[in-house]
């Protein structure tokens, strides 16, 4: 989806990344194989975030679930499951049949500050991919990485709905989960020359049913190891358009965020209207790095 213009934001926090140099170290212990993966991966992902405006798939690709995920689950005390008993919700943003509902779609619903549309058709590239077949592509990879350790995930729709569902019962599919992490997916409709991924941060919000206030810092915890490992494991710049170099939009609009009463964040992978970002965007190699930069972040968040 499009959205408005750029908001100012303070400098990121010190990257949490730093973090996982102790578990390389231990993993050299334990899974030589693994390793010598992993420092290929730190090699080309661990650098400056990706601020190069290139947006190069510079990691290793590949289109099944990757040996990254396994060296991160064996290196956990609680072996090959680090996430069991942990709730993430995913939500795929829009719905490939919306543009057959438009009516159902623009009903408004009461989103706390104001009434807003139930939901929109999403964007596609020029060539005519759908934002909402790159979601849920992506969210399917998504939950095979974080169900491969061990988390509860559930999808607040799987393409089995006529439209929809609208933002706030999107919103409260994560709350009656009682999730521990929510990642709503989707991907820019923005003006070509504006590159990269950006990840939207719940503001404080106090207005009818919304009330935001006890979510904005667990969520920009979460955003924040979300945009890390995504620039690591793909390689993609941040928003060159949003967010001030940073890959952060915090915004009291959407109403998927203000209906949240756990950690929520959306993520705008890249511009689907940009020729450069849409020739990755419709990889499948590069949307399995997506989901991997994803499931990383996820798990830097849930593990503190
Ligand atoms: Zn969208």
């Amino acid at each position: 989806m499009s959205y408005v213009g750029p908001e100012f934001e303070p400098p990121r926090v010190p990257r949490r990344s730093v973090l996982r140099r102790p578990l390389v170290v231990a993993l050299a212990a334990l899974v030589p194989g693994v390793l010598a993966g992993w420092l290929a991966y730190g090699a080309v992902g661990g650098g400056s975030g990706g601020d190069d405006g290139g947006g190069r798939a510079t990691a290793p690709v590949s289109d099944t679930p990757s040996a990254h995920s396994t060296a991160t689950a064996g290196a956990d005390d609680k072996g090959a499951a680090p996430l069991k008993g942990r709730v993430v919700v995913i939500d795929p943003g829009h719905n490939p049949a919306n543009v057959r509902h438009t009516a159902e779609i623009n009903r408004p619903v009461d989103i706390g500050t104001h009434r807003k549309e139930c939901d929109t058709t999403g964007t596609s590239t020029n060539s005519g991919y759908a934002e909402a077949a790159f979601t849920l592509d992506v969210a399917h990879r998504l939950r095979t990485l974080l169900q491969a350790q061990g988390a509860t995930v559930k999808l607040t729709q799987d393409g089995d709905r006529p439209y929809g569902p609208c933002v706030d019962e999107r919103a409260r599919i994560g709350n009656a989960a009682h999730a521990d992490a929510v990642v709503s997916i989707h991907a820019d409709g923005s003006a070509t020359g504006n590159r990269g991924f950006h990840v939207i941060l719940p503001g404080a919000v106090h207005a009818g049913e919304a009330d935001t206030r006890p979510i904005v810092a667990p969520s920009r915890a979460l955003g924040t190891a979300l945009a890390d490992d995504f620039a690591r494991v793909t390689g993609s710049a941040r928003s060159n358009y949003l967010g001030g170099g940073t890959g952060l939009v915090t915004r009291t609009d959407l109403g998927g965020l203000n209906l949240s009463t756990v950690p929520k964040v959306f993520i705008e992978c890249g511009n689907m209207r940009d020729s450069k970002d849409a020739a990755l965007l419709t990889s499948g190699a590069w949307r399995q790095q997506a989901a991997l930069g994803m499931s990383e972040g996820i798990v830097s968040f849930l593990r503190g």
